[in-house]
């Protein structure tokens, strides 16, 4: 890859003219059944005047829902007199995997927020990463990825964002957090297969830019109420970034009570092949050692169940969805309170 390179994707819409434009981000894919033909990921980009840039994103999993919902109820709704900078949404991220409510394409198997920085001359995955990486992301000043649990996870409400490389960084995100007014709002450590640096936060980060990420629900469902959280959140962010006047601000219950999630003892995994029972839902509060999940053989069904247990005390953010489990499967992840000072 040679990150000199544009990209070949190129966008309907401009972005520096006032007013609502509405169009598609053209990724050229020469196939069989259309040899000039494109893929069409949507774009609306909302401008008027001078100000700060949002980014708002979803369907970077395609099986993640909440949040494409709440991005199409924006797109419409958002007027340009009401703001004062930008706002790029893009609600179909890896649109071939939101087309096929998938996680990962189905063209290239690629998981878009495991394929940052991208390549301009890769796959269909690698050359949407890249798109962001190189052109959508430098354009922005607060970047907002609305995911969700997808097919195989369940999520308490929530925000969260990476513990970023420049500790001065940690206290406008965590403004963000707090002013999206999730329930929940954790500050991961990355690692365990979460993406990090090949995700759309780490582009955030390589560029000097403030990202958070959202889990809103999951189950490859529409959880109504995470959706009501992630309308809410996206317009006080908007409020927040300076875009939406203070008037606009919508009033949150409960302040978002802020959590970290750091090592491997925060996660819980199967550790046979079966179906699996939680002993717990997210949202509880848990201590070490407590039972987290049985796993039950029936293909051997006087066997006793394998028990999985919590390494430590939190708060259960997720849990697997399908009842079939195999070893290695992410049962749980917890989050514990965020020391103040932290
Ligand atoms: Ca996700």
């Amino acid at each position: 890859m040679s990150s000199t390179s544009p990209s070949r994707l190129f966008s309907e819409v401009p972005f520096e003219t006032d007013g609502k434009h509405t169009g598609f981000i053209r990724l050229f894919n020469s196939v069989h059944e259309s040899a000039f033909g494109f893929i069409p990921i949507p774009i609306v980009v909302v401008r008027n005047g001078e100000g700060p840039t949002a980014l708002l994103v979803s369907g970077n999993h395609g099986d993640e829902y909440e949040g494409q919902v709440a991005l199409c109820n924006l797109a419409r709704g958002l007027s340009p007199d009401r703001i004062s900078g930008r706002v790029i949404i893009t609600p179909m991220a890896n649109f071939p995997a939101g087309k096929a409510g998938l996680r990962t394409s189905p063209i290239d198997g690629g998981n878009l927020n495991r394929a940052f920085p991208g390549d301009p001359s890769g796959s269909v995955t690698e050359q949407i990463a890249y798109f962001y990486e190189t052109v959508l992301v430098p354009m922005s000043d607060y970047i907002c990825d609305l995911h969700s649990g997808g097919s195989s996870l369940m999520y308490v409400p929530s925000t969260l964002t990476v513990r970023p490389s420049d500790p001065a960084k940690l206290g406008p995100l965590l403004g963000m957090l707090k002013a999206f007014g999730a329930p929940y709002g954790y500050v991961s450590a990355g690692g365990n297969g979460t993406g990090g640096e090949s995700s759309l936060w780490g582009a955030a980060e390589r560029c000097g830019k403030l990202a958070i990420n959202t889990e809103l629900g999951g189950a490859g469902s529409v959880h109504a109420g995470g959706l009501r959280i992630g309308c809410r959140g996206i317009n006080n962010l908007l409020v927040h970034a300076g875009i939406l006047p203070q008037e606009d601000f919508i009033p949150v219950d409960r302040p978002t009570r802020l959590l970290e999630l750091k090592g491997p003892d925060y996660y819980v995994y199967a550790t046979e092949d079966g179906i699996f029972e939680p002993l717990v839902e997210p949202g509880d509060e848990v201590i070490s050692g407590q039972a987290a999940g049985r796993i039950h053989s029936p293909e051997t069904p006087w066997l006793e169940p394998t028990i999985s247990y919590f390494q430590r005390e939190g708060i259960v953010m997720c849990k697997r969805i399908p009842g079939r489990t195999k070893r290695g499967d992410c049962l749980f992840h917890l989050a514990s309170e965020l020391p103040s000072g932290a």
